[in-house]
C-alpha cells in the first residue's frame, strides 16, 4: 500500500516499515498502543488520500476511524451478517498465529469461524475437507493443490469483464478507443500467464480504468463500474485461492502463515459510510454511519446505497436490524455513553429511509422517534462551509 506524500510529512516518524501489508509502529510502545486504538493498520484497500471530514450537521460530526461501535468485539457486520472483530483482538490473533506450530493453523482458525466472511469461509471449508482426505496439514501445500482446479473458472470470469470493457469501446472516441483496448490487452496478456498475479492487479486495472482520458463524464463511470465487477479475492473463493496459492506483490510465494493471517484480515469493523463517501464527502457524521467489515466495505466502495442493498436486500434489511440493535444495546447499557450516540439509531436509519426514498423501514417510528426539528437536519442539509469547518483531517484510510 503506498502512503501518499501528504501522510508521510505529517506520520514519518510513526509508519516506517510495511510488513504483511500491515504497518506497523517501528519502536515506542505508546505509538503502538495508540496505533491499535486509532489507526487503521491494514491494507483496506481505499488508496490513501487527504479527505475531509466535513458534516452538515457539526454536533455530530466524527471522523469514522473514531466511531464508537468498532471498538466493540461481536457485532454483525451489516453486509454479510457474519461478526466482525475489533483491530486489536485482530491483532492478537495473529501474533498468536504467529507463536504456534505451522500444521495447526487450520485447526487455530476454527474457533474463529463465526468471524470469516463468507468468501474466506468456503475457502476455510475447502481446506478442512481436502486435510480430512489427504492427511496434509499445511496451509500453503493445501491451498496450492486446489489452484489447478480454480484458476480456469476464475480466468473465464476474469475474461468475461474484460469483453464487456471492450464492447464499451464503441460508445468511445477514437483516441479514448485505442487507449482502452491497450488497457485491456495488457490486462488479457497478465490473465493467461500460468503464473498470473491477475487477481492482484484488479488496483492497478481500475486504476487504469480510471486514469484514461474520457470526455464524458457518464460514460467514464459507467465504464468504471463495469471495471468494478472484475473478481475479486474479497467476494470470490476461486479468486482467493488463485490469489493466495500464487505469489504477493514482490513475487514471493504466499506463506501459510500469511494465508492463515488473511482468513481473518478481512473481518477488522470499519465504518461504512451510508451515503458513500464518493459520492458526497459531505457527511462524516454518525447518522451517515454504519459497522462493515474491511473486506464487505471494499466491495461496497463506490456503490450507491440502494445498490448494494438490492445485491442482498432482504438479508441485508435484517443484519442491518441485528447491527442497530446490537448497538442501541451497548448505548442502554452505557459501554457507549457519549451523548453524541443517543440518537445515533434513530437517525442512521431515519437517513436510511430516505435514500431508499421511503422504502426501507427498519424500525416502527415509536421505537426510535426523531423530532420533526431532527429529521429536518437529514432531509434538508446545509450547505458545508470548508472555511468555518477549518477541519481537513488527515486520513489514512477510510475518514
Ligand atoms: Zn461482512
Amino acid at each position: 500500500m503506498k502512503i501518499n506524500a501528504i501522510s508521510q510529512t505529517i506520520i514519518p516518524k510513526i509508519y516506517s516499515k510495511k510488513e504483511d501489508n500491515v504497518f506497523i509502529a517501528n519502536n515506542k510502545e505508546n505509538f503502538k498502543q495508540n496505533l491499535l486504538l486509532n489507526t487503521y493498520f491494514y491494507p483496506v484497500n481505499f488508496t490513501s488520500r487527504k479527505r475531509t471530514a466535513n458534516s452538515t450537521i457539526p454536533s455530530l460530526r466524527l471522523r469514522s476511524s473514531n466511531f464508537l461501535p468498532n471498538r466493540f468485539q461481536d457485532l454483525p457486520c451489516c453486509s454479510c451478517g457474519k461478526k466482525m472483530l475489533t483491530k486489536k483482538k485482530y491483532y492478537e490473533i495473529k501474533q498468536e498465529l504467529e507463536n504456534i506450530d505451522p500444521n495447526k493453523y487450520l485447526e487455530y482458525l476454527g474457533q474463529y469461524k463465526e468471524y470469516m466472511r463468507p468468501v474466506e469461509e468456503s475457502v476455510y471449508n475447502q481446506l478442512c475437507e481436502l486435510s480430512k482426505k489427504e492427511g496434509e496439514t499445511d496451509l500453503r501445500t493445501l491451498i496450492v493443490s486446489l489452484r489447478e482446479n480454480e484458476l480456469p473458472e476464475l480466468q473465464k470470469k476474469q475474461m468475461k469483464q474484460v469483453k464487456k470493457m471492450n464492447k464499451f469501446a464503441k460508445y468511445l472516441t477514437l483516441n479514448e478507443k485505442k487507449e482502452l483496448l491497450k488497457k485491456t490487452l495488457e490486462l488479457e496478456n497478465e490473465i493467461y500467464k500460468k503464473n498470473s498475479i491477475a487477481p492482484f492487479r484488479r488496483k492497478i486495472m481500475l486504476d487504469n480504468i480510471r486514469n484514461i482520458k474520457i470526455s464524458n463524464k457518464k460514460k467514464h463511470e459507467k465504464l468504471i463500474q463495469i471495471a468494478e465487477g472484475f473478481p475479486s479475492s474479497k467476494d470470490l473463493s476461486s479468486a482467493w485461492i488463485v490469489k493466495y496459492s500464487g505469489s504477493d506483490k514482490e513475487n514471493k510465494p504466499w506463506n501459510s502463515l500469511d494465508i492463515a493471517q488473511r482468513f481473518l484480515m478481512s473481518s477488522v469493523a470499519t465504518t461504512d459510510h451510508i451515503l458513500a463517501y464518493t459520492i458526497d464527502p459531505n457527511h462524516n457524521d454518525i447518522t451517515n454511519y454504519i459497522g462493515m467489515h474491511s473486506g464487505c466495505n471494499e466491495i461496497k466502495q463506490n456503490k450507491t446505497f440502494m445498490h448494494w442493498l438490492h445485491e442482498d436486500k432482504e438479508n441485508r434489511i435484517q443484519y442491518m436490524k441485528n447491527y442497530f440493535l446490537a448497538v442501541q444495546n451497548l448505548i442502554d447499557s452505557k459501554k457507549i455513553n457519549k451523548p453524541m450516540y443517543k440518537n445515533y439509531v434513530a437517525y442512521a436509519t431515519y437517513r436510511i429511509y430516505k435514500l431508499s426514498k421511503d422504502t426501507v423501514k427498519l424500525f416502527d417510528d415509536n421505537e426510535f422517534p426523531l423530532t420533526d426539528d431532527e429529521k429536518a437536519l437529514i432531509d434538508t442539509p446545509k450547505p458545508v462551509n470548508n472555511q468555518s469547518q477549518n477541519n481537513q483531517l488527515l486520513c489514512n484510510n477510510v475518514v
